[in-house]
């Protein structure tokens, strides 16, 4: 019996686009790979899935999901919110041997922890108009993820990886790399994609990273990320008014210069301050 893995008699993705004439739609952020090699390239570089249960937002017309299908993981559950894709999918899911299926949702409203048992990992080409928010709701538990394999905007993968002094440094990488290890698995270029979009992409992987006890809740690291970096050319002394009545006093007992700026403290900086100020 098929184990589901040998997706060799579908069709090129380019004839199955124009079969069922799968037009991309701006509005969903809709550009396509669909060279094959590409897409084994990101689920081989993403790691061994053996045993894993998968969730691909955005499945488009499928060619992320067909290398998903071939890996060795147990399961992939694909979550696409433009119904257009069900015909072009219903394919693989038929070769699939049970370990495909399809769930037409906004993926805003779906949570992944709730879909699929662990272990469970999220790899995705992702729309470009919600890749932030996304991001933002699965690193809220991300504990619970063996790992985030993630196409963005190259410009927005920059802002997850970005060290401190740098203009990509800000929100995003401090919540990111608070709480997984992040590297950037590879960029692409623009014309990988069917249309090509006006920026390059690149595939960033996060992986949980382990929390001591007294780490500080997401909602605390937020709110004073978002204050620090708010006003990210003040001094962290104004900056952080809008939290508390004094930083300096704070910002002193950690070692912090009062004078610093956001895009000098690293992660381990603001996880201090943060415990700080909710020991207060
Ligand atoms: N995975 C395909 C590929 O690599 O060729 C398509 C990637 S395309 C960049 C993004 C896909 O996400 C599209 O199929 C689009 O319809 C879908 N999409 C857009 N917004 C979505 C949402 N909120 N929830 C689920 N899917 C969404």
């Amino acid at each position: 019996m098929s184990d589901g893995r040998d997706l060799s008699h579908l069709p090129p993705l380019r004839d199955v686009i124009a079969t069922h004439e799968l037009a991309a739609k701006k509005a969903f952020g809709q550009h396509f790979l669909l060279d094959l090699n590409v897409t084994r390239r990101i689920v081989r570089e993403a790691g061994d899935f053996t045993g894993v249960n998968i969730v691909e937002v955005g499945p488009g017309p499928g060619g992320l999901t067909r290398a998903l299908v071939e890996s060795p993981a147990a399961s992939i559950t694909a979550v696409e919110r433009d119904p257009r894709f069900a015909v072009a999918l219903a394919d693989i899911v038929a070769a699939s041997a049970g370990r495909m299926r399809l769930i037409e949702a906004d993926a805003l409203t779906v949570d992944p922890v709730d879909l699929v048992p662990a272990p469970r990992a999220v790899v995705s080409n992702l729309p470009y108009n919600v890749g932030t928010p996304l991001l933002i709701g699965w690193l809220k538990r991300i504990g619970e993820y063996r790992s985030l394999t993630l196409m963005f905007q190259k410009e927005v993968a920059d802002r997850i990886v970005a060290g401190t002094r740098t203009p990509a440094y800000g929100r995003l990488a401090v919540m990111a790399q608070w709480l997984a290890h992040c590297r950037n698995l590879y960029d692409l270029p623009a014309r990988a994609f069917t249309p090509p979009p006006k920026v390059d992409s690149a595939v960033v992987q996060l992986t949980p990273r382990e929390r001591p006890a007294d780490d500080p809740d997401f909602a605390t690291m937020e709110a004073l990320v978002a204050a620090a970096f708010g006003q990210r050319r003040k001094m962290l002394r104004a900056s952080l008014k809008s939290l508390m009545k004094e930083p300096e006093p704070l910002l002193l007992s950690v070692g912090i210069p009062p004078t610093a700026r956001a895009e000098e403290i690293d992660v381990a900086g603001f996880v201090a301050l943060a415990k700080a100020w909710k020991a207060k």
